[in-house]
């Protein structure tokens, strides 16, 4: 028995010198130590020995099992060492190597100035409302004095939805939506996609436009004037020359297109301002009295202004743009410069 325990020793330590693997090595662990081992079995049959033998051959049994395990464990170790030292070698970082940036995406010119012009009227009162895209005529036209078959509907054909529901064309609906939920004072500005039937180098079916809308007790055309003029300075520059000349919009009487010192020649005449000096960036006036009856407004004691602009002309103006497609070609060499 001394001789077969002497014999499994050498052949266990020589396959163990052999393995390669940390699996191998746990295989042959199972195969001598495993509940079914061949030095486990060897360990089951000293019950058959006799009382004196017992002990010496225990001996020499444990001391094999011990002389194997420091074989198996030391084996064991140095194979896990190889495998995390191959891993370092092939793994091997280049600190010099500069890192990946991370490419991130810029504001859209659009979203910079309605930002931009979102924060000048926080700076007067004015807080911002929003409603839907697709709107009912009522609120598109009617409500704004824009009865059906009116002819100022024709500068503003768009695209219907059905049931009189259409694609706004302004976002003057907001300002009608707002006054049936609120009495006065009222100081919104109304920024959002509005759509029409125009498609060329200075139209798109699809653009923005913002509004503002101020109703209180007392308030003139003089406030107007004010408050557009704080306005068009702050966003074009100090002592930007404003004027206004009399227009016609259905929902406010009376009605004033207004007018920039041209920003490009600062007046002189130019190309941009078709050699006028000015640019006209906004339509404003007086909200009519029928607008106030629509929302239940008492127009004997209240009054108060309203104005628009579309952002792509401002955008154009104060980055330079030529060309309204730039806008929406969603080319990023031109967006990446915003
Ligand atoms: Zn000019």
């Amino acid at each position: 028995m001394r001789e077969q325990l002497e014999q499994l020793k050498s052949s266990a330590l020589q396959s163990i010198e052999k393995a390669s693997s940390v699996e191998q090595l746990q295989e042959i662990r199972i195969s001598l130590l495993g509940r079914k081992g061949e030095l486990t079995a060897i360990m089951k049959g000293l019950g058959s020995l006799t009382a004196e033998e017992r002990p010496v051959v225990g001996q020499v049994v444990n001391k094999v099992r011990d002389e194997i395990e420091v074989a198996l464990r030391t084996a064991i170790e140095s194979a896990q060492e190889k495998v995390i030292s191959a891993r370092l070698q092939s793994e091997r970082i280049d600190i010099s190597l500069p890192g990946r940036s991370q490419l991130r995406g810029t504001k859209h010119p659009i979203s910079l100035v309605i930002e931009e012009i979102s924060s000048i009227f926080a700076g007067l009162g004015f807080a911002v409302a929003e409603g839907p895209e697709i709107e009912h005529d009522w609120y598109n036209f009617e409500a704004l004095n824009f009865p059906p078959e009116h002819p100022a509907r024709d500068m503003q054909d768009t695209f219907f939805v059905e049931n009189n529901l259409l694609l706004r064309t302004h976002t003057s609906p907001v300002q009608i939506r707002t006054m049936l939920k609120q009495k006065p004072p009222v100081r919104i500005i109304a920024p959002g996609t509005v759509y029409r039937c125009d498609s060329d180098a200075t139209h798109s079916p699809m653009f923005h436009q913002i509004e503002g809308l101020m109703v209180d007790t007392g308030v003139t055309f003089g406030d107007l004037k004010g408050i557009l003029t704080i306005f068009t300075n702050q966003l074009f520059g100090q002592k930007t020359g404003v004027r206004l000349r009399p227009s016609y919009f259905p929902f406010t009487e009376p009605s004033a297109e207004v007018d920039i010192a041209c920003v490009i020649c600062s007046g002189k005449g130019c190309r941009v301002c078709k050699n006028t000096g000015w640019l006209e960036i906004l339509g404003a006036g007086m909200v009519d009295p029928e607008v106030y009856r629509h929302v239940q407004y008492d127009a004997e004691n209240i009054s108060g202004f309203a104005f628009g602009m579309g952002i792509e002309r401002v955008a154009m103006l104060k980055y330079g743009i030529s060309d309204m497609r730039l806008l929406f070609e969603n080319d990023v060499r031109f967006l990446r410069q915003f």
